[in-house]
Formats: structure tokens, C-alpha cells, sequence
């Protein structure tokens, strides 16, 4: 907080000449104190320090972005602080004014070494650090090597590392992150203290957000918060990129700026929770011509059926455990009517009515994600569970069977559904069985109205794009799609740090724009039929695809140059060049840059590296 770079800017800043910084920097933890939903790791360490029983290796693993190099380095700075008066020693609490604080805040302490394994993977690299290991600290009390990443290393390269470790000098400590620990060599971590950062909660995630926005002096609705916590996926950084998005979107930041859970969940594609409890509600019910009838309202609003169909399934989730531990799921941070409306009906339904329900919707989620046209099938998925509301469940049937022994009353099967019940609640308690098996009839209303529906909007459903699985493939879509704005944006200035179906993260060239994100979440949300999450992250990330190129095209040229028969046709025409070479099939000569090493290509020069 104290160092100048990264205490908060003055409220309002934001919206004048500053350039606007990303929340993820500008909130990156400087103290244990700051840390959100460590709290396990902050005691051990606090404790570690205060009896001087610290280790010589830590290794800190967990999920993408919860916080291990921002960990690392704090505890870099609590090894070597040594108070505001330049007398004090180790301290889980660092100053954050005294040198070794403010140099190691700005990345330029001499001790402290930080190394990125996804781009360093061979032994001569760590070679370079264990040479440094003998000599005693410049400035510092320990010499802190942070290595981020570090399964990608080669296994000479722990072999290397690993003698040092074995009888590490007094002055150096290791701290090792790393999202994959079973890479990590088991006699490297025997000789680690070991911390499983943990995914943090989506309450402590939206406790933390409304913190920030109240320094922000933006305006969150509660609800909104919770619904970025939630996509979130445990990750503070994450988190912090989408409200940047969110705030971006609304506007700016700035007095006027308020952001409401509707501008949230069109953003991130998410559909209005009613609208779900209601189509959840008529559905089990065993209302399928008003189901219906929502659905369509939903679908005209642009609402993914894929996402429908999840969120369905996440309630129906919701009211098992409400069922269960009512106390422990419908707390106060669930909104108040989604708490009341999902005690209600956690009271009504019977678990084994919401077993089934949640079975049949499962089964609807491959169908939807096989069919051509997803709305259609979601459609008969609802349509199979409002009549199946008026069906017994199997332990009805079990019991109905006990009660009238082999009277010969035939089950109901799934070929004769049975009508739905006239209007409403039959279905809510356990209905109790008909006395008699009701006859097959065809089926009524909703049968018809669904006919038209199926075939409506042929551009709407148009074939689903396939969901690209690596950047390249995704940027071009843009370019497919007739987006050119947003391709050029992405092909010339996004740097990959991560890309996998779904989850899109990439560091933005300066003057990107600050809805690039979010447009890019929405479009690749539309075309393909599933919910994806981009983030701006601070990781350096990969070359941006046009350099990759350009790159490529300057190793082709300079590799022509070198063939005789282009060096006689320059030769005979002297002033020609080269501006471009085509040799359909050849290898990306680009890869032969690459050092040796034993580690297939990084796949995700990822991670917790913030700016
Ligand atoms: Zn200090």
C-alpha cells in the first residue's frame, strides 16, 4: 500500500489523464493481510517466521490465479524487510517502506530472482541460478530464488536443481509455484515445505469485489457481484477482470457509473435466475405448455439453451443441498427472492422427484450438445420431465407395488406418458399414485406449438460453429465471422496466455479496446453455443500472432537468401528482394529457434504472473 506504484490511485483517476490500470494490478496483494481466502497458508508461514523454523524450499501449488506469485513474493519481501527504521528482522507483517520492501514491490531487488520455467526449461538456465547461489546477498538477508512454473523444467534441470537443494546454503531460499504438482519431481517436493493455495470461495471472491468497488467509487449491485465471484471460478484475478469488463461496459468508472446483476449476466451470457426458477417451477410442475412458453421468451432474448439447460441443472443442485442444509445453502448472500422461492420448493420436492430431474437433465445436456438445432432439443427435455412429473418415482412405484402386491396395476413406461396433471401441484409432494394407470392420449397443446418452434429462425440456429481449441483458430473465426474490427484488434495486439474451449485468457496491447474482452466473450458465446470466460491478464503470454508471422516470414526469407538458386536469381537481378516465401508442407521454421530441451512445448506460459 505504501509503495507509490501500487497504492490505490485518487479516487476519480480512473476517469481523467490517467491511463487507467487494471484492477488486478492495481488490488495485487502487497501484505499476508491483503491476501483473500488464504488464510491457512498466512498462519503457517506467520508461524514459520515468528518461531524461525523456515524452510529453504517452499513450494506453492493451486489452481491458475489464486494468488502463488503473489504469495511468493510477499513472502520474499517478509524474508527481507527489515522495518521502517532498518533494524528489524524477519517479519510475517513486511513494512512495505524500508528498501528491501520497495525494490522487491518494484521487481528490482538484486536477491530477489524471479524465473518463469514455462520459458525456461533447461538445465542452463537453472545452471545460471545455481552458480549465483554461493555468493552471499547484496542487499538483502536471503537470497529468494521465486520459480514460477517450475514442473515445466526439464528433468536435467531438476537433477541440476535438485543438489542444491539437497544442502542448500543459509542465505537462499527457493519458492517454487506450480498448478501441476504430480509434474513436480517427488525428490524435488521431499525437500519442499509444500501449500495448496486453495480455490477461493465465491463469498469471500464477492466480499473482496465490493471492497474494491467501493474504492473504485463505482456503484455494484450485490447480485452482480456475486455472479462475477461465481464465474470467477476461485480465482481473484479472474474476478477482477471480468468487473474490469463490467465497468468498462458501464460506461466507465466514475461517479455516474452503476453496474447492474442484468448488464453481469448479459455480459457473461447468463440468464435472469427467475426466469429459470420460473421455467424450473413449470416444468416440474408438469406445466409443459407454460414451460414452453417461457422458453420461447427466453430464447427470443437471446438466452443459449445450453446455458438454460445448465443453469436448470445448477438449480435443481441448489435445492438437493437446500434440502439437506437449508442453513448452509440458502445463506444471505443468496438473493432474497432465489432463497425464498428455493426453500419453498426444497420443502415441496422430494428428493427422489429432483433425482430424477436432475438425471434427465443431464442426458438433455448431451443430446443438446449432439443435436442441430439445441433449442429444439431442450425443448423435449423439458418436455419428457413435466411429464414425468405426473409419473411415480421409483420408490413410489416400489412402494405402490408393495402396498397392491402383484394386483396387476402396470407401471406406467416411458412410451405412454401419462397426461400432465390438470393444473399445477400434483407433482410438487410426492404425488400419491393414481388409483388407476391413466390411458395413453396423444399428446395435447404443447406437442403443436412445438412443431413451428423446432423450425423457426433457421439463421438463429444455423449450424453451431465447432469450438475453436487454440488461438489461432479462435482469432480467425473472427475473421470468418465478418468481425474484421475485432480480428485485427486480437490478431495484432492479443498476446495468448491461455486458450482452451471456454476459458480465453490474453494480455491486450495498450490501446486495445476496453470492451475488446467482453465482445469477444459474447460473439465466441453466440457462434459456438457455450458460456466462455475471457480475462485480461498481465502474463506476458505469447508473441501476438502477427509477430508469430512476421517471424516466420523473416526466417523463410533469410532461409531462402541462403538457397543457390534464389542467390543467383538475386544476383542477376541485383536490387530484387524477397518479400515473402511459399513452400507448401514445410515445417514452421520458427520452432527452430527453440532451445534444446527435454519439455514438449509449454503448453500455457500461463499463470499467476500478474504485470
Ligand atoms: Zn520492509
Amino acid at each position: 500500500m505504501t509503495s507509490p506504484d501500487l497504492s490505490p490511485d485518487p479516487p476519480g483517476a480512473t476517469t481523467g489523464q490517467t491511463p487507467y490500470r487494471v484492477l488486478a494490478r492495481k488490488y495485487r496483494p502487497t501484505t499476508f493481510a491483503d491476501m483473500v481466502g488464504q488464510e491457512a497458508l498466512v498462519r503457517t508461514l506467520t508461524n514459520a517466521i515468528a518461531n524461525g523454523r523456515l524452510a529453504h524450499a517452499f513450494v506453492l501449488t493451486g489452481v491458475r490465479g489464486v494468488g502463488k506469485t503473489t504469495s511468493a513474493r510477499i513472502m520474499a519481501r517478509a524474508l527481507n524487510c527489515v522495518g521502517p527504521d532498518g533494524t528489524g528482522g524477519p517479519t510475517a507483517t513486511p513494512c512495505g517502506v524500508c528498501d528491501n520492501c520497495r525494490s522487491i514491490a518494484d521487481d528490482r531487488h538484486v536477491d530477489v530472482l524471479e524465473m518463469d520455467a514455462a520459458s525456461h526449461t533447461g538445465v542452463d538456465d537453472i545452471r545460471e541460478i545455481i552458480d549465483g547461489v554461493r555468493y552471499t546477498p547484496v542487499m538483502g538477508r536471503y537470497k529468494v530464488y521465486i520459480i514460477d512454473e517450475v514442473h515445466m523444467l526439464s528433468r536435467n534441470a531438476f537433477n541440476a536443481l535438485l543438489k542444491t537443494l539437497e544442502e542448500p546454503p543459509p542465505h537462499v531460499i527457493f519458492i517454487f509455484a506450480t498448478t501441476e504438482i504430480r509434474k513436480v519431481p517427488v525428490t524435488v517436493l521431499s525437500r519442499c515445505q509444500r501449500f495448496d493455495l486453495r480455490r477461493i470461495d465465491a463469498d469471500v471472491l464477492a466480499k473482496h469485489f465490493a471492497g474494491i468497488v467501493e474504492q473504485e467509487q463505482v456503484a455494484v449491485e450485490p447480485e452482480a457481484l456475486a455472479l462475477i465471484a461465481q464465474a470467477a471460478d476461485g480465482s481473484a484475478r479472474d474476478g477482477l477482470s471480468l468487473l474490469d469488463q463490467a465497468i468498462a461496459l458501464s460506461g466507465m468508472a466514475g461517479a455516474d457509473a452503476r453496474i447492474t446483476a442484468e448488464q453481469v449476466r448479459g455480459m457473461l451470457g447468463l440468464v435472469d435466475r427467475s426466469r429459470v426458477i420460473d421455467l424450473f417451477e413449470t416444468t416440474v410442475r408438469g406445466r409443459p405448455a407454460d414451460a414452453l412458453k417461457i422458453l420461447d421468451d427466453m430464447h427470443r432474448d437471446g438466452a443459449d439453451p445450453l446455458v438454460v439447460l445448465q443453469d436448470l441443472m445448477q438449480f435443481t443442485n441448489f435445492l438437493a443441498r437446500a434440502k439437506v442444509v437449508p442453513d448452509m445453502v440458502l445463506g444471505p448472500e443468496v438473493p432474497e427472492a432465489e432463497r425464498k422461492r428455493g426453500q419453498a420448493l426444497a420443502e415441496q420436492l422430494g428428493q427422489p422427484v429432483l433425482a430424477r430431474c436432475w438425471q434427465m437433465l443431464l442426458k438433455g445436456l448431451g443430446e443438446l450438445q449432439a443435436a442441430p438445432v439445441p433449442q429444439a432439443a431442450l425443448e423435449m427435455v423439458l418436455l419428457r420431465i413435466a411429464y414425468a412429473a405426473g409419473l411415480p418415482t421409483p420408490d413410489e412405484l416400489l412402494r405402490t407395488a408393495g402396498a397392491e402386491g402383484a394386483s396387476g396395476r402396470a407401471p406406467p413406461v416411458a412410451g405412454a406418458p401419462s397426461p400432465p396433471p390438470a393444473a399445477g401441484s400434483a407433482a410438487l409432494t410426492p404425488p400419491p399414485p393414481r388409483a388407476e394407470a391413466a390411458p395413453p392420449r396423444p399428446l395435447p397443446g404443447p406437442a403443436a406449438q412445438l412443431k413451428p418452434q423446432a423450425v423457426a429462425d433457421p439463421a438463429d440456429d444455423a449450424p453451431q460453429t465447432p469450438v475453436p481449441t487454440d488461438f489461432r483458430a479462435l482469432v480467425e473465426l473472427f475473421a470468418a465471422r465478418k468481425e474484421m474490427d475485432i480480428y485485427g484488434h486480437l490478431y495484432a495486439g492479443a498476446h495468448e496466455v491461455r486458450c482452451e474451449p471456454g476459458r480465453l485468457e490474453v494480455r491486450l496491447r495498450d490501446g486495445s479496446p476496453r470492451t475488446l474482452a467482453s465482445d469477444v466473450m459474447r460473439l465466441l458465446g453466440d457462434w459456438t453455443g457455450r458460456r466462455w470466460v475471457v480475462t485480461v491478464s498481465g502474463a506476458v503470454g505469447e508473441p501476438t500472432l502477427q509477430e508469430q508471422d512476421r517471424a516466420e516470414t523473416d526466417q523463410a526469407i533469410a532461409d531462402a537468401r541462403q538457397d543457390p538458386l534464389v542467390r543467383s536469381l538475386l544476383e542477376a537481378f541485383p536490387g530484387a528482394e524477397i518479400t515473402d516465401v511459399r513452400r507448401p508442407g514445410d515445417p514452421d521454421p520458427a520452432s527452430e529457434t527453440d532451445e534444446t530441451d527435454l519439455i514438449p512445448d509449454p503448453e500455457g506460459a500461463d499463470e499467476d504472473e500478474d504485470l
